[in-house]
């Protein structure tokens, strides 16, 4: 099949646009730079790639059996009052606008399937309260902003299969959160990260790549899904394990101060979670590769 893929170069995109690519799937990748895009994605790696900047985008989609929606500008940085507003803007935007070119297809180019990315963030925080696909929404900055997100996907025509993956916290080693974890967490030799007690429901980088992948595939997929892994853990134990894992104590807390002084209030993102529990995917049978953090851990930084 061909795949257009917004967001391809981040991240999680880069990841998927390789597994892809690697069972002969012919890839689209929809991007605001093709000057950078080919830096991420050169030709002698990735034969046959399709590099299209916003004004090709519909020449891609339209030709596309399905879309894969993931950009949107970091969450994980110092929000001033405009990169708040550049985090949701910037969502809505290409969401926006791929739901349009979609729906603008003639019927018989049209892509059949849309996976558009969303966060855990939608549930809002707690300690105390465990979330799945049925739970409200929260009534935070990014639950506003995941509800807008899913509005605007929800917009895609009702021939089209949508599947709205609710992310949590991606660990691999080359981005998301845990890059930034790691050297604060060498720095101050390792322990929890404020109280130690907020829900940091994690999901290795391979396993959310699997549910897009199966998403794309299988047409029992659609609606809500959440993208985490069956055991979330409290943020003390994450920080212990990654302690064990990295060979260092586990004992000194990082402070709140030192992480929103890298992060500013970004830094909620880490220092308030949920739990949230993949209901939908158990449901449809989905296999997690890594269900315990430790194995994710430890696997990741064995890579
Ligand atoms: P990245 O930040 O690594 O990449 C996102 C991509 O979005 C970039 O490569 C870029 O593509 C595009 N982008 C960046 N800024 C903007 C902007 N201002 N306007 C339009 N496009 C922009 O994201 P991830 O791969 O980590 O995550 C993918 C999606 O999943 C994101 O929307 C994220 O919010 C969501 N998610 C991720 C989680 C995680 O832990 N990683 C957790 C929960 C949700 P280009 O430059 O090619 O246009």
């Amino acid at each position: 099949m061909t795949v257009s893929v917004t967001g391809a170069t981040g991240f999680i995109g880069r990841r998927l646009v390789q597994r892809l690519q690697g069972d002969n799937h012919r890839v689209c990748v929809l991007t605001r730079s093709r000057s950078e895009a080919q830096l991420i994605f050169p030709v002698r790696d990735f034969p046959g790639i399709v590099i299209a900047e916003e004004a090709e985008w519909k020449g891609c989609i339209q030709g596309s059996n399905a879309v894969v929606n993931l950009a949107g500008m970091p969450i994980s940085t110092r929000w001033s009052p405009e990169i708040k507003k550049e985090i949701k803007r910037s969502r809505i935007r290409v969401t926006s606008k791929v739901v349009d070119l979609i729906n603008d297809s003639p019927d018989e180019i049209r892509p059949s399937v849309l996976v558009s990315a969303t966060a855990v963030g939608y549930y809002g925080s707690s300690e105390t309260q465990v979330f799945n696909e049925q739970s409200p929404s929260g009534n935070d900055y990014l639950a506003e902003v995941c509800r807008e997100w899913e509005a605007t996907a929800l917009g895609v025509n009702k021939n089209v299969r949508l599947a709205l993956i609710r992310i949590g916290v991606v660990l691999g080693k080359d981005g998301g959160a845990l890059a930034k974890m790691i050297p604060l967490f060498m720095m101050f030799a390792g322990g929890p990260l404020g109280s130690g007690r907020q829900w940091f429901s994690w999901i290795h980088l391979d396993d959310i790549v699997n549910l897009i992948y199966e998403a794309l595939c299988n047409p029992s997929y659609k609606g809500v899904i959440n993208g985490t892994a069956p055991n979330p853990v409290r943020l003390g134990e994450m920080c212990e394990q990654l302690g064990s894992v990295l060979g260092r104590p586990s004992w000194l807390p990082v402070p709140d101060l030192a992480l929103k002084a890298v992060l500013g209030e970004g830094a909620n993102v880490v220092l308030e979670g949920q739990k949230v529990l993949p209901a939908r995917a158990k449901e449809l049978g989905f296999t997690f590769r890594y269900t315990y953090v430790k194995d994710a851990l430890r696997a990741i930084m064995s890579q």
